[in-house]
């Protein structure tokens, strides 16, 4: 199992790839129901981390652990558990 670090906890890039993960439907409890992923670019991150430092992490840069049936999704940003997708 590979360790997972938080861009925000972290001085160095991450090797991972990361992706911006835009929601476009909810369901109860504001759970994600669908979204769309895109490949992260250097500007994305940087501004994630900015929302971040602000103490408004919109984990909208997301990380993928590859799991037995499902993958489990992390936010890059600050480490929190998004759930399996
Ligand atoms: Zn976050």
């Amino acid at each position: 199992m590979k360790s997972l670090t938080p861009i925000a906890d972290s001085m160095f890039p991450t090797s991972d790839q990361l992706y911006v993960e835009t929601v476009t439907e909810r369901g109860p409890g504001n759970s994600v129901i669908a979204s769309t992923l895109r490949p992260a670019t250097a500007k994305d991150v940087r501004a994630a981390k900015r929302q971040w430092e602000l103490g408004k992490c919109t984990h909208s840069v997301v990380r993928d652990d590859k799991g037995w049936d499902y993958d489990f999704r992390w936010c890059a940003t600050c480490g929190a558990g998004l759930g399996v997708v």
